[in-house]
């Protein structure tokens, strides 16, 4: 079948289930055919092989079934960076974006800055700070094996040396280490009952990285508590939490002593990441 004809067939499919149905089938099909998207308006009549159509279309039926395209794909990108996504962790966001471009707002480029950062999963964030500021030292924690074993191949990918990654919940394997001029993190910060846990991509992502106890609260509750033994004076937490969360967020900061507490929009124009 012609390339046009298999998309045009593909995105009729996905149109009940996805809003992007054209982008998620063209996305598929190059990744099938090792494209470039570009590949299919350059070259809309050329056939494509009999063996190549069933691939694609074991990915649409998949796809159909609600699995989002980045974990279809393998890969997402994020920042200037490429990613490689798997079930074990969270898909990065255009959201997390906002808190990179927080975190390097408040970072003084021509020191080098001890960063953590908590829940790292695909190792975003930390690999994002790394790759805009090679001469700091970066330290990526996530409480799963296999979300820290995919982060360190992240570095590897995208050629960054400057984050290490490790097994720990929270801040529990860093007890008696040093201390940190940025924390950052994307913790879990759903409340359990959040209608919107049913639905879309988040249904194939892991609980572990989206939902918390208390309103959603509990993690980022934990961290600010535990956080200032691991700051040095004058060093900044800074979290993403939920769009309707930052006064919550505030006053936990500020009821543990925290000074300079502000919060910043995503592209959406909700209160999205939260600094002390
Ligand atoms: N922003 C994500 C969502 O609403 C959740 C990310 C998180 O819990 N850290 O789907």
């Amino acid at each position: 079948m012609r390339i046009d004809e298999l998309l045009k067939g593909a995105s009729e499919r996905l149109s009940s289930v996805s809003e992007t149905a054209l982008l998620d089938a063209q996305l598929l099909l190059a990744h099938v055919l090792a494209v470039s998207t570009s590949y299919f308006y350059t070259w809309p009549e050329k056939e494509v092989s009999v063996r190549d159509s069933e691939r694609f279309n074991v990915l649409l039926s998949r796809r159909e079934l609600g699995e989002p395209v980045a974990y279809l794909l393998g890969e997402q990108s994020f920042w200037s960076l490429d990613l490689e996504v798997a079930p074990c962790t969270l898909i990065p966001r255009a959201d997390t974006e906002r808190l990179v471009e927080v975190a390097l707002s408040v970072l003084d480029i021509s020191k080098v800055n001890r960063i953590l950062d908590l829940g790292t999963g695909t190792g975003a964030i930390a690999l994002s700070l790394a790759s805009e500021h090679p001469r700091s030292i970066i330290v990526g924690v996530d409480l799963v094996e296999e979300a820290v074993a995919l982060a360190k191949r992240n570095a590897v990918r995208n050629q960054l040396s400057n984050a290490t990654f490790m097994q720990s919940s929270w801040f529990e394997s860093l007890e008696g280490g040093e201390l940190f001029d940025l924390i950052v993190s994307n913790p879990p910060y759903i409340d359990p009952e959040d209608a919107h846990l049913s639905q879309g991509d988040v249904r194939f992502e892991p609980k572990s990285a989206l939902v918390a106890e208390n309103h959603g609260m509990a993690d980022i509750e934990h961290i600010i508590q535990v956080a200032p033994r691991f700051m040095k004076q004058g060093a900044y937490l800074m979290f993403e939490h939920g769009y309707d969360q930052a006064i919550a967020v505030q006053k936990c900061f500020v009821e543990a002593g925290f000074i300079a507490v502000e919060s910043f929009q995503d592209l959406g124009g909700n209160d999205r990441v939260t600094i002390g």
